[in-house]
C-alpha cells in the first residue's frame, strides 16, 4: 500500500481525462487592479441589473439565513408552473441550470453510452458527457457561409444518434455562436430523433430572442415525453450570482433527476429573488429591450470597423477579429474592458463581447479603436 490514496487514479474513467473549469480571468484580481474601472464583457451577464424587488425579496431572505431553504421550493415552482402552463411536478430547481445539464448525463447516460451535442455548442455539454463517463459524439455545424454561420445544424445532429445515444444537448439560441432555429425546423428534427432519447433544450437566453418564427421548445413539451427545457436566472433576470436555474419535463423524468439533487442545492435568497422577479415582468422587459436595441447598435459600429459580426438572439455578439484576435484581446484588457476567448471553442479568431449598458458599450468601442489600430501580431 502507497502512503497516500492515489487519488488521480481513482478518479472514475471519465473524471480521469477532465481539466478543472478555466474561469478565464481573474477578475476579482483584475477588479482590484483596476480601481473599479473595470468594463465586464466576457461572462453575458446582464449589467442593467436584477428587479429592485428581487434584491429586497432577498435582503428580507436573509433573515431566516440560520434555518435551511425550501427544500421542495414550493412558492417559486407554483409561480414557474403558472408562467410556463406545466405542473410543478414537471420543474426541477438547480443551483443555476449549470449543476443541472451535468446531471441530465449523470443520471440518464454513463460507460457505453453515447451523448450528442453540436460543435460550437456550450462547453458545460461535452463536460457532462464526460465526467458521466459516456462517449461524447459532436456533430458538425453549418459552415461558416450558411445562413445561420456555425449554428447547430439539426440534420446532423439527428444524424449523429445511433443505437447508443442516450442523451442529445442543444441550445437555442446557442452560446457562444448566438444562433438560434425556429419553431418547425425544431419540429421537423424531433420527428426525426426516437421518442426513447432525451433531448435536452438549453434556453438559457431565451428572453432576449426577438426573431419570428421562434418558439419556445416549452410549447412541444405536451407532445414529446422525451424532451428537458432548462432555462436560467443568470442572464435577462440578472441574478447569476445568487445561482439559480430549472428544468421543465416530464414528470417523471423530473423525479428520477430529483433523486440526485442535493436537498438545498437551491439557497433562501436565491428562491426568493426569483420568485419577485417573476412577477416584476417591467423590469425584465425594460432591460431586455435595452438590451436588444443595443445589440443592433453595437453590431452595426463592430461591422462598420470591418468586423465580421455574428447574427445573434441572446445579450451577446460573437466576433471575428482575425489573426490579430489575441493581441486585441490583451490591450483591450490592460484598458480594462474584458471580453471572453473563444480558443478553447475552437474559435482563436474570434471574441465573444457580452452586450452592456449603453455606457459599457461606448467604453468598448472607444478603446477598440487604438487596441485595432496598432497592428498585428
Ligand atoms: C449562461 C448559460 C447558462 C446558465 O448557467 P447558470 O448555471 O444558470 O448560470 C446555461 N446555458 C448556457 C448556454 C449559458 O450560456
Amino acid at each position: 500500500m502507497s502512503e497516500t490514496p492515489d487519488f488521480a487514479a481513482y478518479a472514475q474513467p471519465g473524471i480521469r481525462g477532465l481539466r478543472a473549469y478555466d474561469p478565464g480571468h481573474d477578475l476579482v484580481a483584475l477588479r482590484r487592479e483596476a480601481k473599479g474601472a473595470l468594463t465586464e464583457l466576457g461572462s453575458n451577464e446582464n449589467s442593467h441589473g436584477p428587479s429592485p424587488l428581487a434584491l429586497q425579496a432577498a435582503r428580507n431572505a436573509l433573515d431566516d439565513a440560520f434555518r435551511y431553504p425550501d427544500p421542495l421550493g414550493g412558492d417559486l415552482k407554483r409561480a414557474l408552473a403558472e408562467r410556463h402552463g406545466v405542473a410543478s411536478s414537471q420543474i426541477l430547481l438547480g443551483n443555476g441550470s449549470h449543476e443541472l445539464l451535468m446531471q441530465f448525463a449523470q443520471v440518464f447516460a454513463g460507460e457505453g453510452d453515447e451523448v450528442v451535442a453540436s460543435r460550437f455548442g456550450f462547453a458545460v455539454y461535452a463536460l457532462a458527457a464526460q465526467a458521466a463517463g459516456a462517449r461524447l459524439v459532436l456533430a458538425e455545424a453549418f459552415s461558416r457561409d450558411a445562413a445561420m454561420p456555425l449554428g447547430h445544424d439539426l440534420d446532423a445532429l439527428a444524424a449523429a444518434i445511433t443505437e447508443r445515444t442516450r442523451l442529445l444537448y442543444l441550445a437555442n439560441p446557442n452560446n457562444p455562436t448566438g444562433t438560434w432555429f425556429d419553431a418547425d425546423a425544431f419540429a421537423r428534427f424531433m420527428r426525426r430523433v426516437p421518442a426513447g432519447i432525451i433531448v435536452v433544450v438549453d434556453e438559457a437566453y431565451a428572453e432576449y430572442v426577438d426573431a419570428p418564427g421562434w418558439r419556445s421548445a416549452i410549447d412541444a413539451l405536451p407532445s414529446h415525453r422525451n424532451l428537458i427545457v432548462t432555462r436560467t436566472f443568470s442572464k435577462a433576470h440578472a441574478l447569476a450570482g445568487l445561482r439559480i436555474g430549472y428544468a421543465l419535463g416530464d414528470a417523471e423524468a423530473i423525479a428520477v433527476m430529483e433523486r440526485v439533487r442535493e436537498s438545498f442545492n437551491v439557497n433562501g435568497p436565491a428562491l426568493a429573488a426569483a420568485a419577485a422577479s417573476l412577477a416584476d415582468d417591467a423590469h425584465l422587459e425594460a432591460g431586455v429591450r435595452a438590451t436588444r436595441r443595443d445589440r443592433e447598435a453595437l453590431a452595426q459600429a463592430l461591422q462598420s470597423r470591418g468586423l465580421h459580426v455574428w447574427p445573434s438572439q441572446t445579450n451577446f455578439l460573437l466576433v471575428e477579429f482575425g489573426p490579430a484576435t489575441a493581441g486585441i484581446e490583451r490591450r483591450l484588457l490592460e484598458e480594462g474592458v474584458v471580453l471572453r476567448p473563444m480558443g478553447g471553442y475552437g474559435l482563436p479568431d474570434c471574441l465573444r463581447i457580452t452586450v452592456g449598458r449603453a455606457d459599457e458599450n461606448a467604453r468598448l468601442l472607444a478603446a477598440l479603436d487604438p487596441a485595432m489600430g496598432q497592428g498585428h501580431d
